[in-house]
This record gives structure tokens, sequence and C-alpha cells, in this order.
């Protein structure tokens, strides 16, 4: 016996603690109207965890709780303990659980909290529902029947008939798992869409990254490329500048010393054009010309000055010869005319001579001359021959030393002529040898001067190449400068670059310098390109947006993954329950065959005769709520629960069909209260035979029938016990002729049901 014992403490009308012992396969219990007998069966539901109050017959948990009578004082709690025996028969444990004994205890509070205990630890419901399907005791309580639910069977839905078959099928275990899986598989679904709305949080923010960091690599690699362009372009500008500002300044030093030595030659030619463009010496010229003039005159002077005196000696001479003469020829002979005339023109050149002298002494002289001329005219002959001749020796002694005297001078004057000539000469030839300089001075100053302006010319050319490599020098500085602030301080050591051609060999220094300079040039272009597409690109690797989307990155993939594993198990749970609804199905339809043959097999045997059939039903979708549309065959219970059933769309139901013997009326409405009571015992006899249930309840479902019901009803009674522990609450007499044990309940005037085991006489007594 499975069922061992049911204890009740303070429930409903068991003040006090009564114990049900279950040792028989057919325990009745029997007592008066009212004495708390189905308040046993209460218990029975009550402990198995049933919820429906009104099953209970309740409004609130309180009610199930003594509550006092005029003698006994009400109960804080109910308590209901039921003993199961689980032993392993065959190796195998009816409960799921590891103990030989399954204790199941609940209590109801006065505040309406429950509890469960089982096996001395408290549990939740759902353990104990879930541990009592799995040995086919389920909710329903298709197991117990209560006092005129007899026929519950029959007024129930097609779907809720379809449940207490299940249940009666031990079909519950699939049911919870399946309802278990489904509520796991919304709840993995539930979190599949949080997930995903949280990665749909990230993702675009994760795309933002990827996008920056890809355009940090991109800028990364690019600043590499941008760091080896650079360091060529730095290398070739500097050994450029380097190079031709050295030969430039080389190629300065020739125009330069050029321009001081042309400088030097200029300042020498203008030096002797100014010196030569003296006037003094002109001056100094005219002067000595007016004395070669006045020498010349001088001599001329002077030699006509000694002709005269040449002509005075001459005719002194003369005339002392004459006189000489005449002395000797004739003394006193008269001065001839020829003479007279003689002495007047003597006189008269003297004269004419003098007038264009312009020297006083010698205008004198002729003067004294033209006197002596006349005098000696006027002189007595004789006396004047003697005296004359006297006097004109001494004259022309005189005139002698006189006439030497001036030759002297003469002689003198001419060598001051030839002198002051000279020196006239001199200056002359110096004049014109200084202009003849002055020309070259000027002829040479002109070619000075361009020479000067083409070494001037020269230098402004390299002063301008200067100028461009010091603008460049400028430009490269501050290329450096913007290179470091880009690249950092890695790049001045760009003279390390190594500059190759295509053979891999080093560049030489001639190679690199005398390159064109469009290619450089042509470079910067390049170089500044890269700059902005770096610029563009934005600067540098930030380590947070790394380090941010390396995190949010692996968020995503542990999103991701999450997502798989939950879509994997979601997977599995919609496999499992496909397989748990194929299950259900394939033991539902296997069961309901059962159940319907031996329906069929029970209502003839109570009726002795007609059929009975079970028929799965599947309502049709419905448009609307109240369009009858459903299809249930005969549809014999219209009006009960359509409602209920409509919103069940799709969900199998089960329809019972039957045809009394030697009637024409079909269907349950048909039906008398007996029949009803027949009918239905028929179905729940037939549902506890295919899978028999531990114990089945019955509360006076024979209290509709007649004596020979009664009998039938008892044989099969008698038939289900071998199969399931039955207890039996009844007034009848046949039924309780079945029972091994007798449980009699009274209840005296306290209010309070008791419990004692009764003989069969005395239980009939006590049912009466
Ligand atoms: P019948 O043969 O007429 O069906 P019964 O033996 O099945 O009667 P029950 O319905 O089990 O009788 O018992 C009903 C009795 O239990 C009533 O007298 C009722 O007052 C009592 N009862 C129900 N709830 C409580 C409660 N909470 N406290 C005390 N008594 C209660």
């Amino acid at each position: 016996m499975q069922l061992k014992e049911l204890t009740i403490n303070g429930f409903k009308s068991f003040a006090k603690k009564a114990e049900l012992e279950f040792s028989t396969p057919i325990t009745a219990i029997v007592g008066p109207n009212g004495s708390g007998k189905s308040n046993v069966a209460e218990a029975f539901r009550f402990v198995l965890g049933e919820q429906s109050m009104r099953s209970l017959r309740g409004r609130k948990g309180e009610d199930l709780i003594f509550n006092g009578s005029t003698s006994v004082v009400r109960s804080n709690r109910a308590s209901v303990v039921i003993r199961l025996d689980n032993a392993a028969q065959g190796g195998k444990r009816t409960f799921p659980v590891d103990f030989d004994e399954v204790i199941i205890e609940r209590i109801v509070h006065r505040d309406g909290t429950n509890e469960y205990v089982l096996n001395g630890s408290r549990t939740r419901l759902r353990d104990i529902q879930e541990l009592l399907a799995s040995a086919n005791i389920g909710p329903t309580g298709h197991h117990i029947i209560s006092q005129g639910e007899a026929d519950r069977i029959l007024t129930a839905t097609p779907k809720e008939r379809r449940e207490m078959v299940e249940d009666a099928l031990g079909l519950k275990v699939y049911q919870y798992k399946k309802i278990e899986s489904e509520r796991r598989l919304e709840k993995t679904r539930e979190n599949i869409a949080q997930v995903e709305s949280l990665r749909r949080e990230v993702v675009p923010h994760l795309r933002f990254l990827e996008r920056q960091v890809k355009k940090m690599e991109k800028s990364l690699a690019l600043r590499e490329e941008l760091t080896v362009y650079y360091a060529e372009y730095l290398k070739r500008e500097d050994l450029y500048l380097t190079y031709h500002t050295e030969a430039i300044a080389r190629s300065a030093e020739a125009p330069r010393i050029a321009l001081k030595e042309q400088s030097a030659l200029l300042e020498d030619a203008k030096r002797t054009l100014e010196k030569n463009e003296q006037d003094e010496k002109s001056a100094a010229l005219v002067a000595l010309e007016k004395r070669v003039a006045e020498v010349r005159t001088r001599r001329q002077a002077a030699v006509r000055g000694e002709g005269l005196i040449e002509g005075q000696i001459a005719f002194l001479e003369r005339r002392i010869q004459e006189m000489e003469q005449k002395q000797e020829e004739a003394e006193d002979a008269p001065v001839p005319y020829s003479e007279v005339k003689t002495a007047v023109v003597s006189a008269e050149k003297i004269a004419v001579k003098a007038a264009d002298d312009e020297e006083v002494s010698a205008v004198r002289r002729a003067l004294t001359d033209v006197v002596g001329v006349f005098k000696s005219l006027l002189n007595d002959p004789k006396k004047r021959e003697v005296v004359s001749a006297k006097a004109e020796r001494e004259e022309l002694a005189e005139l002698t030393k006189e006439r030497e005297k001036n030759a002297k001078e003469r002689e003198r004057i001419a060598e001051e002529e030839v002198s002051v000539e000279e020196e006239y000469m001199a200056l002359r030839q110096a004049i014109e040898d200084e202009s003849t300089e002055s020309r070259e001075a000027e002829r040479a100053i002109f070619e000075i001067m361009n020479r000067i302006r083409e070494a001037e010319q020269e230098l402004r050319t390299i002063e301008t190449k200067q100028a461009t490599l010091e603008r460049e020098r400028t430009e490269f500085k501050r290329e450096l400068q913007e290179g470091v602030a880009l690249i950092g301080r890695g790049i001045t050591a760009y003279r390390d670059h190594s500059l190759t051609n295509d053979d891999g060999m080093e560049l030489t220094l001639e190679v690199l310098v005398g390159e064109e300079r469009a290619k450089q040039y042509e470079r910067r272009r390049h170089l500044e390109k890269m700059k902005i597409r770096l610029e563009e690109l934005g600067v540098g690797a930030n380590e947070d947006v790394l380090k941010e989307y390396t995190d949010v990155k692996e968020r995503d993939e542990f999103l991701v993954r999450e997502i798989t594993d939950l879509e994997q198990s979601a997977e599995k749970l919609e496999v499992l329950i496909v397989e748990l609804t194929e299950q259900l199905n394939e033991q539902f339809v296997a069961g309901i065959e059962q159940i319907q043959t031996e329906f069929a097999r029970f209502f003839t045997l109570m009726f002795g005769g007609g059929s009975a059939k079970l028929d799965r039903v599947k309502p049709k979708v419905r448009k609307r709520k109240h369009d009858e549309d459903f299809d249930f065959g005969a549809n014999e219970e219209s009006g009960l629960a359509e409602d209920a059933e409509a919103e069940e769309e799709g969900v199998e139901g089960i329809e019972i069909n039957v045809q009394l013997p030697n009637k024409r009326v079909r269907g349950l409405d048909m039906l008398s209260g007996g029949e009803r009571a027949l009918t239905s015992i028929a179905l729940i006899f037939a549902m506890s035979q295919v899978n028999p249930p531990l114990f089945v309840i019955l509360d006076e479902t024979d209290a509709a029938l007649d004596e020979a019901n009664s009998r039938r009803y008892g044989d099969m009674i008698s038939a289900l016990a071998e199969r399931s522990q039955l207890i039996l609450i009844t007034h009848n007499r046949e039924t309780m002729s079945r029972a091994g044990v007798l449980y009699g309940v009274t209840m005296a005037g306290d209010g309070v049901s008791k419990l004692l085991s009764v003989k069969f006489d005395e239980a009939v007594a006590v049912a009466k």
C-alpha cells in the first residue's frame, strides 16, 4: 500500500489531531451528514497542493482552519500530513527522491500563508506539485471525486476534460516540463531581445570606434610613410642647402675680390684724372710763353744794340780811318754833303730804331748816338782831326768794351731764352703727356666701371641666390619644426636616413645635390598632401579610444556569444518543446485510445449494452468570440464555457459520445441523474484503469445509484482496487461491504469531528 497515512490537525472540523491509516486496498469513511467526512477528502486535496479555494469549499485560507465552537477554541493553523511509501520496488522508487517514505505536510496560517514541508524540509509548492506529478498525482484531482462532482467530467469543457485525461494519463510531468521549457524559452527569448537591444546600443558605438581605430591605423601607417618621406626630404634639402650655400659663398669670392681690385683701380684712375685736371700748368705755360717772348725781345734788343754798337764801331773805325786819311789827304776839307747825308741817314736810322724800342736805356743810347753822329759833322776838321781821332779812338775803345759787354749780355739772354724755351717746351710736353694719360685713364675708368658692374651684377645674382637659399633654409627649419610637431623628435635624426638608388646603392652627395630642384619641389608638394591627409585623418593613436574599442569590441563579442548561446539554448528548448509536444500527443493519443476502450467496456458493463466513445476534437478558428462556430460533433454540451473554449484556439479537446442501450437518445443532456452518475463513473474508472493512480477518493459518488447499480458499482470498485488504493466516502451499504477498513466520523455537540475505526455493522449504523 503506497498511501500509508493521513494526519489531520486543526483542519476544518478536525480541531484535534486525527490519523487515518490506509492499510487495505479499500477504506471506507462513513458517518452522519455534516460529521466531517468530506473534510477528509478536502484534507487530501489540501495536502496535495490544491490552490482553488472553491474546491476546498472556502473563500480564504482562514476558512480551512478550525474556527472554534461553543466549547472548543479555534485553532491558529491547520495542518495535514500525508505519508506515502517510496521504498524501491524492483529497483525503482515511485517518487524521484532518495527517501523510503515521502511525507508531505501543508500548513495554513490564519494570515493565509501556506507552508509546505517535504520530509521535514520546507519547500516550494511547485516542487511538491512536480514531485506528485511524477507519481501521477495531479492537481486536477481526477482521482479525487468530491461529493456531487462525479459528473464533473461530463460537465467539463473539452479542454478541461483533456487536462483531466492528461493528468490521468500521467502526462502532467511532460506538461510541466513543456510549460517549464516554454517558460524558459520565453525567458531566453526575452534575454535574447535584451542582449540584442544591448548589442544594438553597442554596435553603433562599436562601428564608430571601429572607424576611429581604422582611421587611427591609417593615420599611423601614413605617419610612418610620412616619417620616411620626411626624412628623405629633409636630408636632401639640408644637403642641398648646405652644399649650395657653401658653393655660392665660394663663388662670391672671385667677384668680390675683382670688385675690390677694380674699385682700387678706379680710385687710381680717378685720382689721375683729378690730378690732370689742374689749371696751374696751363697758367704756368702762359707765363712761360710770356717769358719766352720777353726773353726773345730782350735778346733781339741785345742783338740790335750789338748791331748798333757794331755799326758805331764800324763807323768809328771808318771815321778814324777817314780822319787819318784826311789828315793825310786834306786838312781843312769841308764836310762833304755825303758825310752830312750819311750822318742824317744814320741818325735817322738810330732814331727810327729807337722809336720801336721800349727800353729807356736803349732810347737814351740812341739819342746819344744821334748826338754823336751830328757832333762828328760839326767838329773842326783840324781840331776834329786832332780831337776827333783821339776821342774816336777812346769812344771806339769804349764801344768795343760795350760791344763785349753787350755780347756777353746777349749770350746770357740767349742762354736764358734757351732755358726758358726748354722750360716752356718741357711744360708743354708735360701738359701734352698729361692729357694722354687722362684719356687713358678715362678709358680705363670706362673699362673698370664695366668690370665693376659685371662684378656687382655677379654679386647681385649671388646675393639673390643667397637670399633664395636663405629663404629656403628658413623654410627648411620651419619644415623641420613642423616635422617634430607632427612626428616627434625622432625626425631630427633625418641625417641618418639612408638614401639609395633602385639598386640599393647609397646615393653620392654629387648625385643628391645635383638633382633637379623641381623634383624636390615635387616631393614638397607630395609631403604637403600627405600632411593634409594626415590632418584629415586626425592625429596620432589615442590610447583611450583604442582601449575603449577593445573593451566595446570584447563586450560586443561577449554579447554575440551570449546571443549565440541563448539562441542555441532557445533552439534546444524549441526542439525539446517539439519533442515534448510530440510525446504528449503520442501518449495522449495512445492513452485516449486505451481510455476509450475501457470506457466502452465499463459503460456497456454498467448499462448492460449501448456504446460510449471519446472523440478528439479540434475547435475551428473563430472569427469572433461569440460566433458559435465550433464543431464539437454532436455538441451535447452547448452553452457551457464556450467562450473559454473559444479562446483556446487550436487546442484539441475531448468529447464524449454515448448511446444508451434500447434508447434512441444520444448525448449527455438526455441522461437521467443516475445515468449521468454511471456514465461518469464508467469514465473515471476507465481513466483509472489505463494509468492507475496511487489512490482514488470517491466522495459519495454512489449516492444516486439504485441497488442493482450499486452492485455493479461495487464490482467495478473491486476491480479498480486491484490497481489503486480506494478511499470511499459513502452511505451505501454495498460499497461499505467492499471495504477492508471502515472509519466512522462523528461530530458531537462540540462541533469537532472525531474519527474511529468501526466494524461493518457499526458502520452501517453510523452511516444511517
Ligand atoms: P454529508 O454526509 O452531509 O455530506 P459530511 O460528513 O461530508 O456530511 P462535511 O461536509 O465534511 O460533512 O462537514 C461539514 C461540517 O464541517 C459542517 O458541520 C461544518 O460546520 C464543519 N466545518 C467546516 N469548516 C469548518 C471550520 N473551519 N471550523 C469548524 N467546523 C467546520
